[in-house]
């Protein structure tokens, strides 16, 4: 690897970018901008400008850490190319303009649609990247004001089946461990997830656990041998879209070889199949039966993985305590949820699951995913904090809480970010509102998305930079970024994190909170959204919180003691935090006994300190769910007969609008490639350097090939941050979604591969 993960890694020490400057006005606490792991960063503020960042040593989990995107944040935040100025399309041109005439135009876009063809011809597109306030507003507009359910975000595009399979299996969304599992893990399960290059911090600290204990191993899942491979102790590859094969065939395993907790099993845990389109109970002697099929000999025909090293991955899942970590490689696929669903059979069975380093664990792209979007339930079918839009009773929690009509939030879900994008091509969506994120570039099948964006009626995008989404757009406004304004944000361990503004925005730059505020003033004077209903309640992103907090009493995720004092004061709090004297929350569903295993106030009081109740799910017991192992929405067939995966690389992040925007970050992965296995490379007379066109039945692309022994033969892989017309790789993937999580399956679709000429201007 050519910058290895564990240097990636990199102590607390001074940013060199800041080598030559003078002492610091001041060092000021945040939070990374970049991953869901939620670094705990300082911000050195000179002059009323950021100069360096350093990782945090007084951070509780990530202890001064952070990884190289990290340190040229200050890079991104100055750069030249940031937006400064509103502009509006006029003659086809995107010309400067003045913040009162562009919103002028927004509003009426949205009045006038909602008022000709209804609240549902307008639709919110926002991001794991907005501060939880601002998410919560969008939702609040929307939902409760204008009255669509049509809300969605780009973590559709990343964790909506990592939400569907806790829900289904725990009935809460949201990990129950917390990072401190680390420390305590005697196994690592690492599944569709490459750590090393997209959570290098949590990465750097699993390779720290296995350094100080030789007992510790490491299971690595993943068709493409990436860094992580190089720690495992057993790796297994096995055929892209087989992995729900290979998770039945180790349950097998543990049941037939006498694994299971019964203890464990008879009081937490119940076991489900669909039938008929319903869930209906089965037997735990029925799931022992359903596995009977997946013996590891009859496994290995069909996943490609042999029958050996599935045994011996099994046999090592037991000797817990065992934290599971899995990402994309297990969400962005049409049975994402069933996947997410397997992992955590595996835990429920053995009873890993509950006590200090044993959790399975969902990572997070985006900084702010999991607070901002999953939490505040800024999705078509959610609603705050748990809630669902079908449940009448949460409509009506969240109306009355609003100052909403009753009856305004519809029963029925909105348009999922496919099918939203699909109605904006159709002409159904009449104006549509994109927030800091860039779906021109990051969604599958991109080609007829950017069509719709194009041709639609009426497309505003808020964002930093130009991106390929602005330049589709009808308005583009420009962002302050999250230095240049105050909020939360909360990561894959429910830590809720608040980031200070520290210095001012560029030129006319202003947050989304402004603009959802602006917004919501000139709908409420146009009469589409009731007077006074955003007006009148909020100032500033303190008073939103307030009333987010609000929102979370008695809920599961109760954080009413989080107050903003506290996390300012803090380095960030686990939810549930249900009273000021609280202090977070490490593993949800258990009886605290110390502070690690404080659960909080919704263990049973009658349970002994370590005990687990499964308090949101159906009759408190978590679901073993049966599931058939489905393959991918296309699999590699004759005509297209490779399979293409897309994913991160180290230095880089999901589209590149930030990274790309650091010359040392851009110079280091300067351009795509596409990794071919040294098998395939040989039949098609590859060698790296060589132009490969990979054809896909939406799309091309023609991008330099990397020949090395990573992929599966059989596999491509390309990176998915270039946004050039002959790198853009997601002409290539496809959009089939689960019928679930609604979640697309950019991990899999089958593609030509073949030697070509350099594409022009190359
Ligand atoms: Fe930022 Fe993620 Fe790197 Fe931490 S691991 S420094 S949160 S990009």
């Amino acid at each position: 690897m050519k910058i290895s993960a564990a240097a990636a890694a990199v102590a607390a020490a001074q940013n060199p970018l800041s080598a030559a400057t003078a002492e610091p006005d001041r060092w000021v606490k945040s939070v990374c901008r970049f991953c869901g792991t939620g670094c705990g960063v300082q911000l050195r503020i000179q002059d009323g400008r950021m100069t360096a960042l350093r990782g945090d040593t007084e951070h509780p989990t990530t202890k001064g850490l952070v990884c190289a995107k990290s340190l040229f944040l200050p890079k991104v935040v100055h750069s030249p190319n940031r937006l400064k100025y509103p502009m509006v399309r006029k003659n086809g041109q995107l010309v400067r303009t003045s913040w009162e005439e562009a919103m002028t135009l927004v509003a009426s876009k949205f009045a006038d649609a909602i008022k000709s063809s209804g609240p549902d011809s307008v639709a919110y597109y926002g991001s794991g990247q907005a501060m939880s306030e601002e998410s919560y507003l969008a939702n609040r507009l929307f939902k409760g004001g204008i009255g669509t359910n049509n809300v969605e975000g780009n973590p559709r595009l990343c964790m909506a089946s990592a939400v569907g399979g806790y829900v289904s299996t725990f009935g809460k969304d949201e990990p129950m461990g917390s990072y401190d599992d680390i420390d305590h893990a005697n196994t690592f399960f690492l599944i569709g997830s490459n750590t090393a290059e997209c959570h290098p911090v949590l990465f750097d600290r699993i390779m720290a656990r296995k350094q100080s204990d030789r007992s510790v191993k490491v299971i690595c899942v993943d068709p493409r041998k990436s860094p992580i491979s190089t720690i495992a102790d057993i790796y297994l590859q096995p055929i892209p879209g087989m992995d729900l094969v290979l998770m039945h065939s180790m349950a097998h395993v543990i049941v037939r070889d006498g694994h299971v907790d019964p203890d464990f099993v008879e009081k937490n845990v119940q076991f489900k199949a669909m039938v008929d389109d319903a869930a209906q109970n089965v037997t735990f002697e029925e799931y022992a039966r359903f596995l009977e099929d997946f013996s590891p000999e009859k496994a290995e025909k069909l996943c490609g993985v042999p029958a050996a090293q599935i045994e011996a991955a099994a046999k090592q899942f037991v000797e817990g305590p065992t934290t599971s970590f899995w990402t994309m490689g297990l969400n962005q696929r049409i049975r994402g949820v069933w996947a997410n669903n397997l992992v955590h059979n595996m835990h429920l069975l053995t009873g890993m699951i509950g006590k200090p380093g044993a959790t399975p664990f969902s990572l997070t792209g985006q900084p702010n995913a999991c607070g901002g979007v999953r939490d505040t339930g800024s999705l078509c079918h959610i609603l705050p904090y748990g809630r669902v839009v079908a449940k009448e009773e949460h409509r009506a929690e969240m109306e009355a809480l609003w100052g909403a009509k009753p009856g305004t939030i519809p029963a029925k879900p909105g348009l999922n970010t496919i099918e939203m994008f699909n109605a904006l091509g159709r002409g159904e969506i009449k104006a549509m509102l994109i927030l800091t994120t860039n779906p021109g570039q990051s969604l599958p099948n991109a080609l007829p998305h950017r069509k719709a964006m194009k041709e639609a009626p009426f497309v505003v995008v808020l964002d930093i930079v130009p991106t390929l989404t602005t330049e589709l757009a009808d308005v583009v406004l420009p962002a302050a970024m999250w230095a240049e304004k105050s909020g939360v944000f909360g990561m894959s361990e429910r830590r809720y994190q608040y980031h200070p503004k520290v210095v001012d925005a560029p030129g006319e730059a202003v947050s989304d909170f402004d603009v959802l505020l602006d917004l919501a003033r000139r709908l409420e004077a146009a009469g589409v959204v009731p007077a006074g209903y955003i007006s009148s309640k909020f100032e500033n992103t303190d008073d939103v919180w307030d009333e987010m907090r609000e929102a979370s009493r008695n809920t599961a995720y109760d954080f009413t003691g989080a107050t903003r004092e506290r996390l300012k004061a803090e380095r960030g709090l686990r939810w549930p935090v249900p009273t000021e004297d609280h202090p977070g929350t490490a593993i949800r569903f258990v009886k605290g006994a110390d502070p690690l295993l404080d659960s909080g106030p919704y263990a049973d009081d009658t349970l002994k300190p370590g005990e687990t109740k499964f308090y949101a799910a159906p009759d408190k017991k978590a679901v073993v769910w049966l599931r058939p192992p489905k393959g991918p929405a296309e699999p590699a067939d004759a005509e297209y007969p490779y399979v293409l995966s897309t994913g991160r690389v180290l230095e880089h992040w999901h589209t590149g609008t930030m990274t790309m925007e650091a010359p040392e970050l851009k110079r280091a992965q300067a351009r795509a490639f596409c990794e071919v296995n040294p098998v395939d490379a040989k039949t098609l007379g590859l060698r790296t350097g060589d132009w490969v066109r990979i054809t896909s039945r939406r799309g091309e692309c023609v991008i330099r090939a990397r020949v090395v022994d990573m992929p599966r033969p059989g596999m491509a892989f390309v990176p998915m941050h270039w946004a050039d017309d002959a790198s853009l790789i997601n002409k290539v993937t496809i959009d089939a979604y689960d019928p679930g999580s609604k979640q697309p399956e950019f991990k899999i679709c089958a593609v030509k591969l073949a030697k070509a000429e350099a594409p022009e201007g190359a």
